[in-house]
């Protein structure tokens, strides 16, 4: 469990009056990263219900299934429990601990098994989606929260300079990417989440499927890679080149991008708006003449879960606060030939930078 329990019930009462503010009745979060952000709990969902009910009165229920309850209490003492058995109704149950007037809001993960029968129990209620107010809690990362981004960033840091140490020419993608996902656990990671690893043509498709292709000689190779440690993640991208020989519009689009990322950083200061980063970096790109070769936005949040607010991208005109973490991960993707992307984890501190995470070299590195 990643923070001291009184952290958790102050984020529940945070989350009471935030209900109050918006006239809601209750939130109800089924296996989710709000779940583990105001309870400590990590579960994954099954067909069984699990939700945690925090009303507007400041109570705060986690309804469990009874076989359940042991690793519940275990993870969560604090919490009050009302366990149900395989012949109860939970749905039941969670609509009697929604005391409150008004409409709910439920996990944006909830699956539609649960919100269907949710609906059912507590007709006449409208239902929103929790991030619209959990959001507000989770963008802003604690002292505890921006330790933990550092450490697991530092841990994927550490996992790619001893990754341009091995072999790439001649072996699979599936084979580099096992290779940097067992690199990932020795850094300190407890899961490992994604090792993109795009080569040569593959390297256009931003969330290219790490496969069976062969790694030559002449490839640039996108690295986008990620795990958790603590529960908070990690999530780095840098581009290498396979032998020394490299072409010379693989070297510009990669100075490009890099400038692009630098702008990227430089925008990022409290009070600039979310898109105003996104527009720092693409104009660098534009200008270099690869505009419509930048398919996707700049960057996004990062904590609990790998991709979370605030978006960086156009039309997002939030402010951006001390305490945010988010990504700054411009590319540039020529479709048949080649892609380059660069990515590190950012957080603004109170002086009103941003902080980078992550130190891994960004030139393009060479590799054998
Ligand atoms: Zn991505
Ligand atoms: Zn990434
Ligand atoms: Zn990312």
């Amino acid at each position: 469990m990643p923070a001291e329990r009184r952290t958790y019930m102050t984020r529940r009462q945070q989350a009471s009056e935030a209900l109050r503010a918006r006239g809601l009745a209750a939130l109800l979060l089924s296996p989710s990263s709000d779940l583990a952000y105001l309870a400590g709990y990590r579960v994954h969902t099954s067909e069984r219900l699990t939700c945690l009910v925090i009303g507007a009165d400041g109570d705060a229920t986690l309804v469990v299934p009874e076989l359940e309850s042991p690793r519940a209490n275990a993870a969560a003492p604090d919490l009050a429990q009302r366990t149900w058995s395989e012949i109860e109704d939970p749905y039941a149950l969670v609509a009697s601990l929604v005391t409150a007037k008004g409409d709910v809001a439920v996990a944006d993960q909830m699956w539609s098994l649960f919100v269907l029968r949710l609906q059912a129990a507590l007709r006449g209620r409208g239902f929103q989606l929790a991030s619209l107010m959990t959001r507000g809690l989770r963008m802003r990362k604690d002292a505890y929260e921006r330790d933990a981004l550092r450490a697991v960033s530092a841990a994927a840091d550490r996992a790619f300079p001893r990754l341009l140490q091995s072999e790439f020419t001649g072996r699979t993608e599936r084979e580099v990417g096992a290779e940097l996902a067992a690199l990932l656990r020795e850094e300190g990671h407890e899961e490992v989440t994604f090792t993109i690893v795009a080569s040569g043509p593959n390297g256009a498709s931003p969330h290219h499927e790490t496969g069976d292709r062969r790694i030559a000689r002449g490839d640039a190779v996108v690295l986008d890679f990620g795990g958790t440690r603590e529960w908070y993640c990690s999530d780095i991208t840098r581009s290498v080149h396979v032998g020394d020989e490299v072409d010379a519009e693989v070297r510009r689009v990669h100075d490009v991008v890099r400038r692009s990322q630098e702008a990227g950083y430089a925008a990022a200061r409290i009070g600039a708006t979310a898109a105003s980063v996104d527009a720092a970096s693409r104009r660098v790109i534009d200008e270099a003449g690869y505009g419509e070769r930048f398919i996707h936005r700049t960057g996004h949040g990062i904590g609990l879960d790998g991709h979370e607010h605030p978006y960086l991208v156009r039309g997002n005109d939030e402010p951006l606060e001390p305490g945010m973490a988010f990504s700054i991960e411009p590319g540039i993707y020529i479709p048949g030939r080649f892609g380059i992307r660069i990515e590190d984890i950012a957080i603004l501190g109170e002086d009103g930078r941003a902080e980078p995470l992550n130190q891994a070299d960004h030139a393009l590195a060479i590799v054998h």
